[in-house]
């Protein structure tokens, strides 16, 4: 049996780092899974990837930022497979920089990609899910969505993500649709490639109480406990995965 059996889900910037590790442990716990992204020939590699090996999954070209691709990839889910379920909102980008140091142009980049991004994902799921008699969204924030950080358009757009979290919570609880975030720390994949250099990687293992750098399998395994019906009762929550660096 399978955490996930008979269970759709869409998600977003599924092509690599958490995203397809999330695709992956979905369909290995027998979900069906949609996922989307920019990058189309690494998408369609873990398609490749997961109908090969038994599961189930389709990959559409699905950019955050548009209104029409996010209607598109959620068709793509009913079309295929019925309905929806679950969606997590996981496509994102980084920006080390300070306030001063951010044009508008960059800062109306992370918000379009990071903020925009799952607000339009979750305006787009919710009457699918509705349809469905609910369902379970998982908002990918971080830890610089909790407190202030150097980076200031990329936490501004996580701090946001956080709040989306439990507006929609608290508005679509009523009709069994759950919503919760996710924060995670250091994490390694291609986005932190430049953070985890060698002398990176030895500042953050020292700031970090577990004195590890997570990996993607590390966020995906939450993420799956957010999106099952084994967190029924949980909405509106932030689940922490950062090897203890906030507390
Ligand atoms: P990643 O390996 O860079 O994966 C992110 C994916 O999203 C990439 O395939 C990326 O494509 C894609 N993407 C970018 N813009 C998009 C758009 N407009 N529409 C659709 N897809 C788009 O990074 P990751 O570490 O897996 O990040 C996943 C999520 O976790 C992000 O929301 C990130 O902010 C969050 N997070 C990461 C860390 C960490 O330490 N890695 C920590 C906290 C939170 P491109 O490569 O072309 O941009």
């Amino acid at each position: 049996m399978g955490r996930l059996d008979g269970k759709v889900a869409l998600i977003s910037g599924g092509s690599k780092g958490q995203g397809a590790a999330e695709a992956r442990l979905f369909a290995s716990e027998g979900a069906k899974v949609v996922l989307g992204d920019i990058l189309d020939d690494e998408g369609k590699k873990v398609e490749a990837e997961i109908n090969e090996t038994g599961g189930d999954a389709r990959y559409v070209h699905l950019d955050v930022t548009s209104e029409e691709q996010w209607d598109a990839a959620v068709s793509e889910a009913v079309d295929s497979y019925g309905k929806l379920d679950i969606l997590v909102n996981n496509a994102g980008v980084l920006l080390r920089k300070g306030v001063e140091e951010t044009s508008v142009e960059e800062w109306d980049r992370i918000q379009d990609i990071n903020s925009k991004g799952v607000f339009l994902g979750v305006k787009a799921a919710i009457p699918v899910m509705r349809e469905a008699g609910g369902g379970s969204i998982v908002n990918i924030s971080s830890i610089a969505g909790l407190k202030g950080s150097t980076s200031t358009a990329y936490s501004s757009s996580k701090g946001l993500v956080r709040l989306l979290t439990k507006s929609t919570a608290v508005q679509y609880g009523p009709e069994g649709i759950r919503c919760n975030s996710v924060h995670p720390g250091i994490i390694e994949t291609d986005m932190t490639e430049e953070m985890l250099d060698a002398p990176g990687r030895e500042h953050w293992l020292g700031r970090t109480p577990l004195r590890m750098i997570a990996t993607a399998q590390d966020v995906a395994l939450g993420v799956l406990y957010l999106a099952s019906d084994e967190s029924r009762y949980v909405t509106g929550s932030e689940l922490v995965i950062d090897g203890g660096i906030t507390a």
